[in-house]
């Protein structure tokens, strides 16, 4: 139907003639000449439609916004003073012979140009509306050619793409799962898999050696943050490999793809332990583009007259942390206040602070609601974090992981405030992540997956598990958490152990992962993966802002899909074909009765 898109038409194509179908992006009516600017997938080109075509001009007055147009014309030059060098085809424009409407289209929910002002509900409402502005059509041709240069890097290394089940058993990743009633076993249940982890590990042990897969993966999750109940991961596993071999061919895929897509060069990788992350940045996904770490201050603060600070320097679980911004003592009282009320957000009582007006003065060069207890470790205290006039001190004082969350919260928030940011892109390796962490109670659990294999052999494991560290590793760029994975366990011993340390019995092992635990026997080879996510891994290429902006079709922050009404209701037939007697729903209809 057409010779080019839209976006194709240039100077290069002077004098010939061009067919090109698209939207009514702008109708502008000149006196007697109309102007259409027509947009496809590609771009946006200028039509001009003369009277002396009669059939032609009819066709385009009788066009409004969103029509669907196939035009054929003449391109030429725009005459001096009206090209638009901001726009790829700004310098020509194409005089239309033919201009045919191949349909109409009701006015729009909204302006294309002005979708700012429109609710983000609107837009999903009509996403297929949406979808036609420039920039989500760029975002998802990035994403296009992100996911299209990853399996060819993985194809060229000899991983092959292998598509694991979607009805399928639950996958221990730590959310809830969306589960599938089944009609054929009445009263049974698939569960969405929340990764492909369990298959990837299990062609391993059939001996595809090198795997991968862009799949969806499912997560029942609670709706904080900016998640998506279904997202897409780069699903990768190995065999015969360790950590280095894994961590080396993923870190040289992601800097060719940042290479090639986006010609960008990423420095080196540093490789940061968990416990280091934690403590000099609060995070075990530091954006290393912020200069700024926390710096442990507890032998200090043991016996200060204050206790708000010498309770949790003097208990276990404590930490008292400071982080000095340079500069920061022009931070008005408001701008504290305000990060007062957001450390309160992570569970921080309070944010204390000295700002240093002149430090040659002592602590009268000082400014701060509790510098007064601390007369005898205050010069300590400042040349610990290399305090100059100009500065200011926040603190943090709670149990550690309220203070590694507020303060590592608090990094952030500072680094993007006071744009402090010292590069554009800061990726690492966080490694050498514990094994377990403990909930209030002291029970334990993995923290990534069961199937992580411990840096140490059964028997220290048992002995010392919450000290104990794994093989996993994560990669982290600007702060996000870009992809993860460990080394497996490929034993069978080293994975009942570590089930019974995280309190799954054998009965209820072999219930939920027998298959695995079956599998463990039959030569299953030493093997490790990773997975990375796909939709983050754009939205940081994109420079995007939400994870919804780079997913085509995404549901709501209350796991809803707008366009399509989903979930929802389903027939009293379907319900009874599954089984199923729904108690809400059951109570409702009561209440009408
Ligand atoms: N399955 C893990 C996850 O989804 C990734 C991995 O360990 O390969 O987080």
């Amino acid at each position: 139907m057409r010779s080019h898109y839209c976006g194709q038409l240039n100077e290069t194509l002077v004098d010939q003639t061009v067919t090109v179908c698209g939207w009514v992006h702008r109708r502008r009516d000149h006196g007697g000449v109309i102007f259409l600017d027509m947009r496809d997938r590609d771009g946006i080109a200028q039509f001009v439609v003369d009277p002396d075509t009669v059939d032609a001009f009819a066709n385009a007055d009788r066009a409004r916004g969103e029509y669907v147009l196939r035009i054929t014309g003449n391109v030429r030059l725009r005459p001096d003073g009206t090209q638009n060098p901001d726009m790829p085809t700004g310098m020509i424009e194409v005089l239309a012979k033919d201009v045919e409407v191949l349909n109409t289209a009701a006015t729009p929910p909204f302006q294309l140009d002005d979708h700012g002002k429109v609710g983000e509900e609107v837009r999903l409402k009509h996403r297929y509306v949406d979808l036609r502005r420039p920039d989500m059509i760029q975002k998802l041709r990035l994403r296009s050619r992100i996911s299209h240069n990853v399996r060819a890097f993985l194809e060229q290394e000899g991983f092959l793409d292998i598509e694991t089940p979607v009805l399928t058993r639950a996958t221990p990743e730590g959310a809830r799962d969306y589960l599938v009633p089944s009609r054929t076993h009445p009263g049974e249940f698939f569960a969405l898999p929340q990764s492909p982890q369990l298959f990837k590990q299990l062609l391993m042990v059939a001996g595809f050696d090198r795997y991968y897969q862009i799949a969806k993966c499912f997560r029942d999750e609670d709706l904080r943050a900016d998640r998506q109940p279904e997202f897409t991961q780069i699903d990768i596993e190995a065999s015969f490999i360790e950590e280095d071999d894994i961590m080396g061919v993923t870190e040289t895929m992601i800097r060719q793809l940042f290479g090639e897509v986006l010609d960008v060069a990423l420095p080196e990788f540093p490789r940061m332990t968990w416990h280091d992350a934690m403590q000099r940045f609060g995070s075990d996904k530091p954006d290393l583009r912020i200069p700024l770490e926390l710096t442990d201050v507890d032998d200090l603060m043991k016996d200060v007259n204050f206790k708000v600070f010498s309770g949790p320097a003097n208990a276990d679980d404590g930490r008292v942390a400071a982080l000095k911004v340079s500069g920061g003592a022009s931070l008005s009282r408001k701008a504290i206040d305000e990060y007062t009320r957001f450390v309160g957000i992570y569970g921080a009582k309070g944010l204390a602070w000295i700002k240093v007006n002149e430090r040659a003065k002592g602590i009268e060069g000082l400014q701060s609601p509790i510098v007064k207890f601390m007369d005898n470790i205050i010069e300590d205290l400042l040349d610990r974090v290399d305090a100059k006039d100009g500065d200011i001190i926040f603190f943090g004082a709670d149990k550690a992981n309220i203070v590694n969350e507020a303060i590592g919260a608090l990094r952030v928030r500072l680094g993007a405030d006071l744009e402090l940011y010292t590069h554009d892109w800061a990726p690492l390796w966080v490694v050498d992540f514990p094994m377990f962490e403990t909930d209030g109670s002291g029970r334990l659990s993995p923290l990534h997956h069961p199937f992580t294999a411990p840096a140490c052999t059964p028997e220290e494991l048992k002995a010392d598990p919450a000290n104990a560290l794994s093989r996993a590793y994560d990669m982290v760029l600007n702060g996000t958490e870009l992809g993860g994975g460990s080394i497996r366990i490929h034993d069978q011993a080293m994975q009942s152990t570590v089930l019974e340390i995280l309190g799954i019995g054998a009965e209820e092992a072999q219930e939920k992962f027998g298959f695995l635990l079956d599998a463990l026997q039959y030569g299953a080879p030493p093997h490790g993966g990773l997975a990375f996510g796909l939709d983050r891994l754009v939205m940081l290429m994109t420079g995007a802002t939400t994870i919804r902006e780079v997913i085509a079709f995404p549901k709501t922050q209350s796991a809803a899909c707008l366009m399509t009404n989903a979930p929802s209701d389903v027939t009293a037939e379907q319900l009874k074909d599954l089984n199923i007697r729904l108690r809400q729903k059951a109570k409702v209809e009561e209440t009408v009765e």
